[in-house]
């Protein structure tokens, strides 16, 4: 007899196999991929998916799954919030009753292997502080499903390449949670990016801080061996940043300074280096203000100010152009439509882990050049 809920699982496996390029073209075709010049010996190829929906699970119900994350799904046309994984079983009739949680979709961390067997959840959304993200995603992907991982990827480069090799080896989808790069304005920034619409690039800045307090030591904030500090947390919006808004991998990390009153960095400062001979320069903080991402070219500029709140990121040009206006709605929900869109359609993801990865590497060269005050390669 037909069931559905395994037709769906089955179509959602193969989506993966034929995104990492493990099955054949025939295959690729009935899962609505491109057409090929065989396809028409083929079944006829589908259309792209459009109105389905993932089952989504958040695993960590801390402040950005309940802020955001959760409020966001709510918008989603192509995911449903079926799930939770939680090491705080207080925190779940409230769950349950605000979002309809049903009883056999919550997990705790350490049944999550369990997962497995529950077609109503596609997705393991990572959320959780940045040195548990590992073994989390990859349980997630052992399980066998696609796995969403917030920023930053991991505590390193290496820790990232577990996470990417536990998703390849079990055909499943892993993005990173950068909703910048789902963000409309943002997108028109990197278009003028990619078009150099300014002329040849020379020089770039990137800066994201807030005005807080000192992290609390007793929080993973304040934690170093947890992923806490500005670094981290923020600078890894800048080092993004710089990413997509100049199109280019930093060589070399030239110098750093980290300012730390406890084991964490409050504010990192930064100038990387491109193969090109330009430069950057970074700025982080967790304690002052500030949020702005700008690209100096030989005829004028492109910037996003501010470049990364969750709402009003604006960019404008040298020419007096406003990039905006400011989006209606959440890049939360952009994001996990374009991401829950790119499983279904076997289309790549706009934040993959190779991406996670390399940020996490300029996090860690910019940690060395700060603590030997030597230029580092990246
Ligand atoms: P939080 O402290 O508010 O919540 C963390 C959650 O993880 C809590 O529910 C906690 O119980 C749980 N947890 C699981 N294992 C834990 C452990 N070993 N130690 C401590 N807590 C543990 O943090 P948050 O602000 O929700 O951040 C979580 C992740 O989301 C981080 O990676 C952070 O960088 C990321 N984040 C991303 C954005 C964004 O805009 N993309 C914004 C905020 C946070």
């Amino acid at each position: 007899m037909h069931d559905p809920k395994k037709s769906r699982r089955r179509f959602l496996r193969q989506s993966a196999l034929a995104a990492t390029g493990l099955i054949l073209a025939p295959m690729i075709v009935g899962c609505g991929n491109k057409s090929t010049a065989s396809s028409t010996t083929s079944a006829p190829a589908a259309a792209p998916v459009k109105d389905r929906q993932l089952g989504v699970a958040l695993l960590g119900l801390g402040g950005y799954a309940k802020g955001q994350i959760a409020p966001s799904l709510q918008f989603t046309k192509h995911c449903r919030l079926t799930g939770i994984i939680t090491g705080s079983p207080e925190k779940v009739p409230e769950w349950q009753e605000k979002y309809g949680i049903r009883e056999e979709n919550v997990y705790a961390y350490d049944n999550l292997e369990a997962i497995a067997d529950n077609a109503e959840i596609d997705v393991v959304y990572v959320i959780t502080p940045t040195a548990t993200h590992k073994d989390f995603a990859v349980r997630a992907a052992n399980a066998g499903k696609h796995v969403w991982c917030e920023k930053p990827m991991a505590m390193n480069p290496a820790d990232c390449q577990v996470i990417i090799d536990a998703c390849t080896r079990n055909h499943v989808r892993l993005s990173i949670g950068y909703r910048m790069l789902h963000e409309p304005n943002t997108q028109k920034f990197i278009g003028l990016s990619k078009k150099k619409a300014f002329g040849a690039f020379t020089g770039f800045t990137s800066l994201a801080g807030y005005a807080g307090s000192d992290p609390p030591t007793d929080n993973w904030r304040g934690q170093r061996a947890m992923g806490g500090g500005a670094l981290y947390d923020m600078g890894v919006y800048t080092i993004n940043g710089l990413r997509y808004g100049t199109q280019l991998n930093p060589v070399a990390v030239v110098s750093a300074n980290q300012y730390r009153p406890t084991e964490v960095d409050v504010t990192t400062e930064y100038t990387l280096e491109y193969a090109n001979g330009l430069m950057a320069e970074g700025k982080t903080s967790v304690v002052t203000e500030y949020n702005q991402l700008r690209i100096d070219a030989e005829n004028g500029w492109h910037q996003m100010e501010p470049m990364q709140p969750y709402d009003g990121v604006q960019g404008m040009t040298s020419a007096g152009t406003v990039l905006g206006p400011p989006i209606d709605g959440k890049q939360q929900t952009l994001q996990m439509d374009n991401d829950a869109l790119a499983i279904m359609n076997n289309q790549p993801v706009i934040a993959p882990g190779k991406m996670g990865l390399a940020d996490v590497a300029v996090i860690r060269a910019i940690i060395e050049s700060a603590e030997t005050g030597k230029r580092v390669l990246i």
